[in-house]
């Protein structure tokens, strides 16, 4: 079934199927809509970390990609997001192998002298995460405390209005990968390179949406404030320091689409304990993970320190 997509009258963003009234303005959509059409999926739920991935029957993992997790199938019937493209792997995994040793010798002299030589590499998988990506045009309306022209007092009062345009923001839908994973790899993705089925990897994890529709619009509207606040404290608000800041954004042409994007998750060990990598599917340069500090060697230099002051101590008490 085919379904023209409209647009609201009045902010012009797309309507979705289903939807009465525009989720951005509140704006009535035209009454000769159709309706939603019941939807229901099986899933696997992580129980550790809330995860919701593609259920496959021939490939069922027995527990989580992530973090390792009993996983149980799920019914869901309320129509759920659905991704509507995948972004291709580009990198192999020769290519993801060869990151983790360069990201392993890359983390500097406070890591063990033998981490690269040491750490096994235990599982590599391939996995598309979550996403939706945003473009808007909005007016943001802001107040904030600065500085500037504040006088005796500390702080004086400003405020203004300003026109923004968002265009490919990338926000995470996903619970498998943090957000501090997510914005490591998000730079990496080429948003152009968008296919309609998954490309590039086999027996890849596929992480699902799993938010109603509103609580996705919810984000990503939280998301577009936080963006517009950091905007203003950058580029708005006069003086040197400021405190306060507040903003209220009106959107309008909200065009949003949600896509699953490339990541090789690994695994490696290093004496006894397992630590997680995280490499874009798309250019194995953005990485990021966890690895373990050399005790002994911030021991030493925590020692040399208090060596150092001693001696300055001693040199002081002689004169
Ligand atoms: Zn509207
Ligand atoms: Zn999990």
């Amino acid at each position: 079934m085919t379904t023209a997509i409209q647009n609201c009258e009045r902010c012009e963003s797309p309507l979705e199927t289903g939807d009465l009234r525009c989720s951005i303005c509140g704006q009535a959509s035209p009454a000769d809509r159709p309706h939603a059409e019941t939807l229901t999926i099986q899933i696997l739920r992580c129980k550790g970390c809330g995860a919701a991935t593609a259920y496959d029957i021939e490939h069922q993992a027995p527990s989580c990609t992530f973090c390792d997790s009993v996983v149980e199938v799920e019914t869901v019937d309320d129509p759920m997001e659905q991704s509507e493209g995948y972004l291709p792997f580009t990198t192999g995994q020769d290519e993801a192998r060869k990151a983790m040793r360069h990201w392993l010798s890359s983390l500097g002299w406070f890591r063990p002298s033998d981490l690269t030589t040491s750490a096994r590499l235990e599982q590599l998988k391939p996995l598309w995460w979550v996403g939706w990506v945003f473009d808007a045009e909005s007016e943001v309306s802001w107040a904030a405390d600065s500085n500037a022209g504040s006088r005796r007092s500390a702080w004086a009062p400003h405020s203004g209005q300003v026109n923004m345009t968002f265009d490919d923001i990338l926000v995470s839908a996903s619970r498998g990968l943090s957000q501090s994973e997510v914005s490591a790899i998000g730079p990496g993705c080429d948003l152009g390179s968008i296919r309609d089925q998954p490309e590039g990897a086999q027996n890849a994890t596929i992480e699902q949406f799993d938010l109603q529709r509103s609580q996705a619009r919810q984000q990503i509207i939280a998301a577009i404030q936080n963006i517009a606040a950091a905007r203003v404290e950058q580029n708005e608000i006069p003086g040197t320091s400021f405190r306060k800041t507040s903003v209220s954004v009106v959107l309008r042409k909200l065009i949003t689409r949600r896509i699953s994007l490339p990541a090789w998750v690994l695994a490696y060990r290093y004496k006894g304990r397992l630590y997680r990598m995280v490499i874009s599917g798309q250019d194995a340069s953005y990485v990021t993970g966890t690895a373990p500090y050399s005790i002994a060697k911030i021991i030493f230099v925590a020692l040399c320190a208090v060596v150092a002051f001693l001696a300055f101590f001693a040199v002081v008490a002689a004169r």
